[in-house]
């Protein structure tokens, strides 16, 4: 018994040793710019900054409500900005899970996920912080604020009257209860989407199935088989970068289906990843929370902080562009057709002959051969001397790899300093670009700490581009298509509005959800204009740089497709505002009939379905883009206007645009409205046409 007690001891105090050497619980790192050290610390030592992080912002919390002075600006407003620094630390466990989830990320997020909405809802209903915020509201005018402080207080009392604080305490109760259902349901519907984007599997049993198919692709396909336990066949996961060729480059119609059917219809099978009834039920319950606040539907209470402000502003935004766009999809269909008949297919184009026969009918058009292109688009060069090359140009940027000094998180993500004009380091930038089990599907930029001051000194923000592109295969490097291109050149977007962003507090909101593609897409128009291709694309034997010619044909087939793209696109968009602005949601609603029904009634081409399928459509039914998937559109209205700003000049470089754009629209975080934002770089409103320019829908 006695040594049973000793033994019992002997444990605590190991247990304790092990928690002190937690890393994310000392004061500093001792890494370079106190990058997290990510090889050493575990799940346990996330669990557990977790907690005491949310412990420790109650603690900061009480005591700003405890503090017997007279609440100011200072005491209430910052001093709240600046809390919960350890629980921010410790939320780079929510960017690996994104990045490179394990079943053991995956189970700390569903622990963590009741706990953490618990924990928000007690910081946002919280009626004694709220009358202390409300108090310096009430006051503002005594305080003499800059424009950054006036917007740190107008957007923190706004957030607390949108978290439900008025709110009666029997409503107040019903609003936690349906946002802890809610981060519950969100997470299922990614988790599942995960699955059925990574583990679900197309076979093709002979190579005779796979004519068309580039070599590389072929050889990706066999590796993924034999991972999987299929040796001498080959396998297609439902990752862009896995069946995307398929769809575009295989001959065999059946396959094309195959896949197109399975990509599609991820998550909707009936099956234990199935996720109709988990978007029918997040679906009817943010419109319980709209309606619990006072809002007619779920639309309308987002949209009412963002630059469209109203849900009507957005329809007359995507129906202004939808019929030019459902004129040229059906322009191009009668070019799909006519490549069908040659090919001597029988009946209508389907919506797996698309991508195919585009390719067709663009390579003949246009006499271009997109493989052959991508024999120039090599990854580092496409990087350095394409994506870096024109931040450099724009902003006098440069870029040092470190290869050995900084901790990595994946063996196979990169990192650089991000060293300005005057040689200072003013970033810390992860370039991720491979696909991988346990990584979402698309693309993304995020930080592991956003940019912010310790002292009077700024925190370099350490910034992180996720990609899913062509890997190398056999001895052929990392090629690239147009499509993985722009999606370089659009994601460094994002990081340069993170590199650049310099204010003062913590808690200074980021700028509103239809202004923030805005730095990302304004970002491409620079990968295809000439000069800029000439100086990174290089074919990746011979080094010879992309001829004239081809050069000449990209530029004149880049709108070619367009049609097809901005329907697909425009669908997704519209099912995503239709099923938030409903105002009942029926017990029985089937949620894909409704995303049928809605877009038939619209008249979209049959052979078009939307870009995603309510059941993985992770933007609008994830979180981050619910009635928000419009942003890409309507900031494009915006990067198009923007773009012709350096056009105008006849210098795509010119120096004087760069520098207004970086100090009006990357540098200040949100702290004015977009649209002043904007107002403030361009002199003027944006105009609409460049969009319909750029589509070729004028
Ligand atoms: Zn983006």
């Amino acid at each position: 018994m006695k040594k049973r007690i000793l033994l019992a001891v002997a444990l605590t105090v190991f247990c304790t040793a092990a928690l002190a050497q937690n890393p994310l619980l000392q004061r500093r790192y001792g890494t370079p710019y106190e990058i997290p050290p990510f090889e050493k610390i575990t799940v346990d030592n996330y669990r557990e900054a977790m907690l005491k992080g949310m412990e420790q912002e109650k603690a900061e919390i009480q005591a700003i409500i405890d503090n017997k002075e007279t609440p100011n600006f200072q005491n209430v407003i910052v001093a709240l900005s600046e809390s919960g620094d350890l629980l921010s630390k410790a939320g780079i466990w929510s960017n690996l899970n994104s990045a490179s989830s394990t079943p053991e990320l995956q189970a700390l997020a569903r622990e963590l996920s009741p706990i953490r909405s618990a924990h928000s809802s007690w910081i946002s209903m919280n009626k004694p912080l709220f009358d202390k915020i409300k108090y310096v509201y009430d006051h503002r005018d005594e305080y003499n604020l800059n424009q950054e402080e006036k917007t740190l207080l107008d957007r923190t009392y706004q957030s607390y009257v949108k978290g439900g604080v008025l709110l009666s305490p029997d409503k107040q109760k019903e609003l936690a209860a349906i946002n802890l259902e809610l981060s519950n349901l969100q997470l299922q519907f990614s988790q599942n989407l995960k699955h059925d984007t990574n583990q679900t599997y197309v076979i093709a049993n002979s190579l005779k199935e796979l004519e068309g198919l580039p070599q590389a692709n072929i050889e990706l396909a066999a590796k993924l088989a034999e991972k999987i336990g299929q040796k001498g066949k080959w396998a297609f996961n439902m990752q862009r970068a896995s069946c995307n060729p398929v769809l575009q480059y295989c001959k065999n119609r059946e396959l094309r289906k195959k896949v197109y059917l399975m990509y599609n219809d991820r998550c909707n099978h009936n099956d234990e990843y199935d996720n109709k009834e988990i978007a029918r039920k997040i679906i009817d319950l943010r419109l319980k929370k709209a309606n619990l606040m006072g809002y007619k539907n779920f639309a309308e209470m987002q949209l009412k902080d963002r630059m469209a402000e109203n849900a009507k502003n957005v329809y007359d935004l995507l129906d202004q562009i939808w019929a030019p766009a459902v004129a040229k999809a059906n322009e191009e269909l009668a070019d799909i057709k006519a490549m069908m008949k040659k090919d001597k297919v029988k009946g209508q184009p389907q919506p797996w002959d698309y991508m195919y026969y585009l390719d067709k009918a663009k390579k003949a058009k246009f006499d271009i051969d997109e493989a052959l292109v991508s024999e120039y688009l090599e990854i580092d060069n496409v990087q350095k001397n394409g994506v870096f090359y024109v931040a450099n140009k724009l902003y006098g940027l440069n870029f040092r790899e470190r290869t050995e000094d900084y901790p990595v998180y994946e063996a196979t993500a990169k990192s650089w300093d991000v060293i300005d004009r005057d040689g200072n380091v003013i970033a810390i930038y992860y370039s991720d670009y491979f696909p991988r089990d346990g990584k979402n599907a698309g693309a993304w930029n995020t930080t592991f700490r956003g940019q912010r001051y310790d002292g009077a000194q700024r925190l370099q923000p350490i910034v992180l581009n996720c990609c899913n592109l062509a890997m190398p295969s056999g001895d052929r490097p990392a090629l690239q298509t147009i499509d993985n291109v722009t999606t370089m050149f659009h994601e460094f977007g994002h990081a340069l509005h993170s590199f650049f962003r310099n204010v003062k507090y913590r808690g200074t909101p980021g700028v509103e959800r239809d202004f923030v593609e805005l730095p990302s897409q304004v970002n491409e128009h620079w990968a295809f204009e000439p000069e800029v291709l000439r100086h990174y694309a290089k074919h990746y034997k011979t080094g010879e740089v992309i001829p004239q010619e081809l050069v000449d044909k990209i530029e004149a087939s880049s709108k070619y497709g367009q049609g097809f793209a901005t329907v697909e696109y425009l669908a997704a968009s519209l099912v995503d505002m239709d099923l938030h602005c409903l105002e009942e949601v029926p017990a029985d609603l089937d949620v894909m009939k409704f995303q049928a029904e809605k877009l038939a009634a619209r008249g979209i081409p049959k052979q078009i379905l939307p870009r995603y399928s309510v059941t993985n459509f992770s933007h609008s039914l994830g979180g981050g883009y619910s009635a928000g998937y419009y942003s890409y559109i309507w900031a494009e209205v915006l990067d198009c206007d923007a773009f012709k700003a350096y056009q105008e000049t006849g210098d795509i470089f010119n120096q004087e645009v760069a520098e207004r754009f970086r100090k009006y629209i990357l540098s200040p975080g949100g702290i004015d409205k977009g649209s002043v934002m904007y107002h403030n770089f361009r002199g003027r409103e944006p105009k609409v046409d460049g969009l319909l320019e750029n589509r070729g829908l004028k």
